[in-house]
């Protein structure tokens, strides 16, 4: 303490290496008193015993101590310890430290400040808020995309569940609540913890990058490098919570090297969905810009490229949240997309299912699709069977098309003489059916009087004859007798000289 000059304060902390350290503050001046107490606050970092001596201008030095559990219990949110400044008359003067087997990987003892209890409680609160809306944010999220995964199984939701499952578990360890929820942690443990959830989130985040984009939107090289380095970042620290207290610098050098690995296929995996013209790529840019830029400046800052920096530590939950709250926009984004071709398909598929219902000639109902309606009515229904008369001598005066022309003309004008709910179908050639409940029955003579008017081609006259039957059609053996009721009363109009109505009545046929 009486050789301030001795300690070195230009040379960046982390060259000095692992190791143990005498840190010394500047001249504070400051008095701690029992109104306003004054807390010591530090970043808590990987390290074994500290002692801190506060020495006073009376001369005297007071002294703490602990082992490297006894930091954990001053851990507020944040991960900032905070040290109670004992309360004399005297000022303050100047803070001592010695810290054994510090890692050192930043630096030995970072954001070193004196402040009074109150603002260390501001800072709390504010941290807390911070927290709490990252842990409510990531908490409803992984809520609401396990059950839109559990209803449309689509991976990318269960990928996201996990990011924001590893990140939710990196809230509570990095914040510094584990050291509260479970004091007996030593405080290194704690930052063990937070590796093991940060590269989990990695390993998630290459995971979900993969699967947010189409399937064919990757090729497969990238394909293989998400995978490998999905496995790679959570390894990488899993070796640094295993390896850390033998060399917690060579792990986290690989640790960094695997999530500069992470970093490295985001931007080919952005390039390829570019150039295939992936739909999604411009929400997941904006999702994830903050927090890549992010990712990019702490490789930076664990390369010293950057200096240290408590916002630079604490932002992974700021910008990750604004992502996850981005991405939940990106989600459903997608899935309007998948409701777009859900939409399609079913378009496709009632139009497909039209399309087999209806005779393409005439545009009336088919066969089929006439009986799967009419069988099943339990009410007695009237059917009328019309056939044009001499067709094959249409077909011979003005060709196929010709009589193509006068079927059409025909069946359009069935349809208008009996509108819905009348089934009119053609059953084939040139014989049409008519159904209708019985209580509202077509006055066949009167139709075949409209028929008669149609305009054909050159003028010709055509004619038809109809065959008019009443019955029940609950069953299909009901249709079979109607129907040859309805035929022998057809087969009578046509053998007393056709243009002529017969009916029948059911049984007699
Ligand atoms: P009838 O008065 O006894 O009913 O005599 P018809 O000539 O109308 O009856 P027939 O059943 O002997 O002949 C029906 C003709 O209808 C035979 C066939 O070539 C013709 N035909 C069947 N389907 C079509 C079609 O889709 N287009 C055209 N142009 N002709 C068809
Ligand atoms: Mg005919
Ligand atoms: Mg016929």
């Amino acid at each position: 303490m009486r050789h301030p000059d001795r300690f070195d304060c230009t040379t960046p902390q982390h060259r000095f290496g692992a190791g143990t350290y005498w840190a010394i503050t500047t001249v504070a001046d400051r008095r701690s008193t029992f109104l306003t107490p004054l807390v010591l606050r530090f970043a808590s970092l990987w390290q074994g015993r500290s002692t801190v001596y506060f020495l006073y201008a009376d001369g005297a030095v007071r002294r703490w101590e602990s082992d490297a559990r006894g930091l954990a219990p001053l851990i507020q949110l944040g991960a900032v310890a905070q040290l109670p400044v004992p309360v004399r008359d005297p000022a303050l003067v100047r803070i001592l430290l010695h810290v054994e087997d510090a890692a050192n990987l930043r630096g030995v003892m970072l954001g070193v400040r004196l402040a009074t209890l109150a603002e260390g409680d501001a800072a709390n609160l504010v941290l807390a808020a911070l927290y709490a809306f990252f842990a409510g944010v990531a908490f409803a999220l992984i809520v609401y995309n396990f059950a839109l995964w559990c209803a449309m199984r689509h991976r990318f939701q269960l990928h996201y569940c996990m990011l924001l499952t590893a990140l939710l578990g990196y809230t509570v360890s990095s914040s510094g609540a584990l050291a509260w929820a479970a004091p007996i942690l030593a405080n290194n443990d704690r930052i063990r913890f937070n590796y093991l959830f940060v590269g989990l989130a990695g390993g998630a985040a290459a995971l979900f990058t993969r699967s947010f984009f189409e399937e064919k939107a990757l090729p497969r090289w990238l394909d293989r490098a998400s995978q490998i380095v999905a496995m790679a970042v959570p390894l990488s620290a899993l070796a640094v919570v295993v390896l850390g207290a033998a060399d917690l610098r060579y792990a986290d050098l690989l640790y960094t090297l695997a999530f500069g690995g992470l970093i490295a296929i985001i931007v080919p995996t952005l390039w390829s969905a570019w150039r295939l013209g992936s739909r999604f790529l411009w929400l997941f840019a904006i999702a994830w810009s903050a927090p890549i830029l992010l990712a990019c400046v702490r490789v930076l800052a664990a390369m010293h490229l950057l200096p240290w920096n408590f916002w630079i530590d604490n932002s992974t939950i700021l910008s990750i949240g604004t992502e996850a709250l981005v991405s939940s926009l990106a989600v459903a984004y997608r899935i309007k997309f998948l409701r777009d071709e859900r939409d399609a398909a079913l378009t496709r598929e009632m139009l497909a299912r039209e399309l087999a219902d209806i005779d393409p000639l005439t545009g009336l109902l088919n066969r089929r699709a006439f009986l799967q309606r009419a069988i099943g009515r339990t009410a007695p229904q009237q059917l009328l069977l019309i056939d044009i008369d001499h067709f094959k001598r249409v077909n011979e005066t003005l060709g196929h098309d010709g009589g193509d022309d006068v079927l059409r003309l025909f069946a359009r004008a069935l349809r208008t003489a009996a509108p819905d709910p009348v089934l009119v179908a053609r059953m084939g050639g040139e014989e049409f059916a008519l159904l209708t409940p019985a209580d509202a029955h077509i006055e066949a003579e009167a139709l075949l009087a409209m028929l008669r008017k149609i305009r054909m081609p050159f003028d010709l006259t055509i004619t038809a004859s109809i065959g008019t039957c009443t019955g029940s059609l609950a069953t299909e053996i009901d249709w079979k007798a109607l129907y040859r009721c309805a035929d022998s009363a057809l087969f009578d109009a046509k053998a007393a000289g056709r243009d002529r109505v017969r009916a029948s009545l059911l049984g007699t046929a």
